[in-house]
Order: structure tokens, then sequence, then C-alpha cells
């Protein structure tokens, strides 16, 4: 372990690496830990980032520690969106709430050197912290008390009980769900993977298999998409065909916060859309769908829990 500069947003970093120096594994107050080849790293200096593209990077990489990041991959960093204000605020109050121990939780803040915080909220300085904490999250919704202020000092930060209502209201889903919802690539070639192995590894889970099927929706797709994604307690998404459909699917089930299992043929893997490529997928071949299946069925059993259908 040394201390380097951090390849994306040049503050002081970690470098965890234990051998070689090809691909760095970083640890930064700002971005979090990922990894990073110098290709890639060299790839980034030569695009020149502005201070807006490198604070939406570091937002980006702290919600997806433990990424690898490849020279294929900086235009990808280099176009990610901002999110909303009212996002950064959430994503600010979710950190706060993160942090506290219990409901008495109080803490203080010097916004000039909080670079963590920089990180958690898509922020480029320290302006930026005080708007989303003071005149947002404290003055504007009322989510946070805090007092003081002075020399850029926040103390006694704490989420307010309509904060709290705020972060319930975010759980939308269902807990005690059982629907397992797919999706997929609406496609007569790879049905036999629904047939063979999604449905009845959802099913053998304990879990209410279902997907929507083509002929059952026209212009209506989202609304009935959403509604059934809103009513289940977890989404496997199978990204084989690499449809828009399926990508958006998955990203809203996160946005509320289901479990996501990512499936994919083992010949398309390559293809999977760099946001989504730091998960664990569940890879299958054509030839070997009960292989799949029984993978697919320890996974949702591992990671969401038996349901209790026989
Ligand atoms: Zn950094």
């Amino acid at each position: 372990m040394s201390d380097i500069e951090c390849p994306i947003c040049k503050s002081n970093a970690i470098n965890k690496s234990s051998n070689g120096f090809e691909n760095k594994t970083v640890s930064c107050p700002r971005c979090g830990d990922f990894s990073m080849s110098s290709t890639a790293a060299a790839v980034w200096d030569a695009k020149n980032a502005n201070l807006r593209q490198i604070a939406n990077a570091c937002g980006w990489i702290r919600e997806h520690q433990g990424i690898s990041i490849s020279s294929n991959d900086i235009d990808s960093l280099l176009s990610v969106a901002t999110p909303s204000v009212a996002e950064r605020a959430a994503k600010v109050l979710i950190y706060i709430n993160k942090l506290s121990t219990d409901l008495s939780y109080k803490f203080s803040l010097n916004i000039n050197n909080a670079i963590e915080w920089l990180g958690i909220s898509y922020s480029d300085n320290a302006l930026e912290l005080d708007y989303l904490f003071r005149t947002f999250l404290a003055d504007a919704v009322g989510y946070i008390s805090l007092s003081g202020g002075i020399g850029g000092t926040l103390s006694q930060v704490q989420i307010t009980p309509r904060g709290y209502e705020f972060l319930e209201s975010l759980k939308h889903h269902r807990a005690d769900s059982r629907i397992g919802f797919c999706a997929m690539w609406f496609n007569e070639s790879i049905l036999p993977i629904w047939t063979n192995a999604i449905e009845p590894a959802i099913k053998d889970a304990g879990y209410d298999p279902k997907k929507i099927n083509e002929h059952q929706h026209n212009n209506r797709i989202d609304d009935e998409i959403i509604a059934m994604i809103r009513r289940s307690k977890f989404v496997v998404a199978d990204f084989t065909g690499q449809r828009g459909g399926v990508y958006f699917e998955a990203g809203f089930a996160l946005g509320l916060g289901l479990q996501v299992i990512w499936t994919c043929k083992n010949t398309e893997l390559k293809d999977v859309h760099f946001d989504n490529r730091q998960y664990n997928f569940v890879v299958w071949e054509e030839d070997k769908l009960d292989d799949f299946k029984d993978a697919l069925q320890n996974r949702i059993e591992a990671t969401i829990g038996r349901g209790n259908l026989s």
C-alpha cells in the first residue's frame, strides 16, 4: 500500500495494489474503491475532463464500488449524466441515514473539507454541498436539522421525522410479494431459456414466476411492466440480445430497491453495457440449460432467500 494521486479526481488516495503497475486498485476518499489500468488512466487524462465531468465520474464510481475501469470505458465515464438536484439531495440523506447509529445520531461537518461527501452527492465543490445540506435538505424540505454553519462548519446535523418519512417512502416495493419478475428479450429464439430454466428456477426457489409476453401489450408496455415490477419481490434480468427495455427495467427495479439477478448468454457477456458490467452475472450456455436453471435457483435462494410456495 502506498500513497498515490487518484487517477480520476487527483485527490490523495491509497494504492492498494499488491503487485504490478498496469492495473491499480485505488482507495480514494472521494471516489471510494475501484481499479483502473494505467492505459485507462492515460486515456482519462488525455480527455481533459471538466470539473462537472469529474464530479459525475466520482459520483458514479461511488455507486459502483469495486468496478474495474478499462480504456474502453472512458467515454462512458465522461458522459455520466448529472443527477437532478433532488436526487443528489436524496443521496446525501440516504448516506446520513447509513451513518446514523441510532435516532439521536448527530454529527458535524466542515463543508470545506468534506471530500467524501463530494463523491456521494456528485458535487464539485463546498458551495454545492452547502446548498444540498442547508438550502435543500434543511431549509426547503426539512428532511434534516442543523445548526451553526459559522466558518463552513455544519453542526448538529440530524435527520428529522419528516426525513425518516421520506426515507420510508423510498421503499415502495411490497416486502411480502412472492413475484419473481423476469425482464428479457421477446424473441422466439430465447424462449427456451424462460421455459426450461428461468421459470422453473424461480418456481423451485419458492416464488411465482412472471414475465410479460409480447402479445399481451402493445403501446402500454411500460405502464404494465412498471406496475408488475412494483408488485415484485425481485427481478431476473436477462441481457441476451442487449434490449434497451431490459436495461430500463433492471434500472427501474434497482431504483425501487429491489434485488436484481443478472443473467446473460455466455457469448454475449462482453457486449453488456458498461454501467451493468460490474454485477455478478449468472451466465448460460445454449446446450446447458439444466445447469443454468440450477445456478439461477441457487442465486435466488442465496440473495433473496427461499420463498414459501411449494
Ligand atoms: Zn478519486
